[in-house]
């Protein structure tokens, strides 16, 4: 978010610091693991759609600026049972907003897709537009756009703390002090950490992601393999990303249940997953594509940044003039960076934005609103 936040700030011309704790597009946060899933038919909620259609539009003008391909449309294929909040959720996005589903009765997936094994009451959804993203080559090309344009990034440079004063935020680093006219704090899993007075809480969770040698490599190629969301009736949901020819990162079909996670503490994750939690992922996959099923490579983990509500809080610091935050976004929200990037610098520098963000502002929480009115 902080590095499409630097390249649009730095674009209109204004002058802008990205200042980043760790090294550019580093393994310590919520940004890597080489894939990400973009989708559009929002099974979340239809609110999101317009600003994926501008997420979308986004990506694109980074891949023409910078030359390089960054979102893959190979196309997503949700399994579910009809009633199940996904298959529910997307076609009712799908259907407000326009947007291309095919939808699959369980005989004809097995046709399509014979490497998925489904039950008669399952149903697939392929969403040919939607596909995946490469994190960490999307984050370099926006610090790139954002360097080329002028901005300065400063890398293993912690912030240690910040006020606001008068007409500057004063920002306290390890070797000095910088002064700017307004501060966007999309600090991740340390956002609570960073901005002390938010008052909601931020529960960062610890997430598993594995990447498995198919026995049939075949099977899991793009092309013949969309990427996959199974969600089966009680258990959560999981995923797959296919593999393909240009794939950084490790060996394989990327696999990760798209869960509940596990409480952790941001500084004191180290990516170390345990024997029965690589057993709980393969077992899961090899339920509903067998043939993907082989060792798995690697396995690590990332974090979640989950919100109340699980939908993202984007807002003014509370009590703060001139302080912007982007937060909370709770296992889905990399796809969305490159609009993000346009709001905060349309928050830091015009203090609003055209962007139909209200139904992500901080008081939805506040308990005097009742009802359901996003
Ligand atoms: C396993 C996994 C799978 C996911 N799958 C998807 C998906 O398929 N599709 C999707 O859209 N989203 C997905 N997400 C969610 C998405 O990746 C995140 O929502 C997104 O990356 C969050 O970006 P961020 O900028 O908020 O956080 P980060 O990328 O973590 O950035 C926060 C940055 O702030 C820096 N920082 C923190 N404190 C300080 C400080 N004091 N000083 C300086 N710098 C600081 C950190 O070092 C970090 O670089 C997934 C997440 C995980 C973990």
């Amino acid at each position: 978010m902080g590095s499409a936040a630097c390249s649009f700030i730095a674009r209109r011309g204004a002058s802008v610091i990205g200042i980043e704790r760790f090294s550019r597009a580093h393994d310590r946060g919520s940004s890597h693991g080489h894939s990400r899933v973009y989708r559009e038919s929002y099974h979340e909620h239809p609110d999101y759609v317009p600003l994926l259609m501008e997420a979308g539009r986004q990506w694109e003008q980074l891949e023409s600026r910078v030359g390089s391909t960054l979102l893959i449309r190979c196309g997503v294929l949700y399994i579910s049972t009809p009633g199940g909040q996904i298959h529910d959720g997307v076609l009712e996005s799908a259907s407000t907003h326009g947007l291309e589903c095919r939808i699959l009765q369980a005989e004809q997936l097995r046709e399509e897709y014979p490497q998925f094994r489904v039950m008669d009451e399952y149903v697939g959804i392929l969403e040919p537009n939607a596909g995946f993203i490469d994190p960490e080559r999307a984050i370099q090309a926006w610090l790139l756009d954002a360097e080329q344009a002028g901005a300065t990034i400063m890398e293993n440079t912690p912030v240690r703390s910040w006020e606001e004063t008068g007409d500057c935020v004063r920002i306290e680093l390890d070797d000095g002090v910088v002064e700017v006219g307004s501060l966007i704090v999309c600090s991740g899993a340390w956002t609570s950490r960073v901005i002390g007075q938010l008052g909601v809480p931020l529960h960062p969770t610890r997430q598993v992601i594995g990447w498995l040698r198919p026995d049939d490599p075949g099977c899991c190629e793009i092309g013949r393999m969309p990427v996959w969301l199974i969600d089966t009736c009680g258990n959560e949901p999981y995923y797959g990303i296919p593999t393909w020819p240009d794939q950084l990162g490790p060996e394989g079909m990327k696999v990760a249940l798209h869960g509940a996670g596990t409480p952790t503490d941001p500084d004191q994750e180290d990516g170390w997953v345990r024997p029965e939690e690589i057993e709980r992922l393969r077992s899961e996959v090899l339920e509903h594509v067998p043939g993907a099923v082989g060792s798995m490579t690697h396995a690590t983990t990332c974090m979640y940044t989950n919100s109340p509500d699980g939908d993202f809080i984007i807002d003014r610091v509370p009590g703060c003039d001139r302080t912007w935050f982007a937060a909370g976004f709770s296992g889905h929200g990399f796809k969305f960076s490159s609009v993000m990037g346009r709001v905060m610098s349309d928050l830091s520098l015009d203090r609003r934005t055209d962007l139909p963000i209200e139904f992500l502002s901080l008081d939805r929480f506040d308990p005097s609103r009742s009802g359901d009115d996003r």
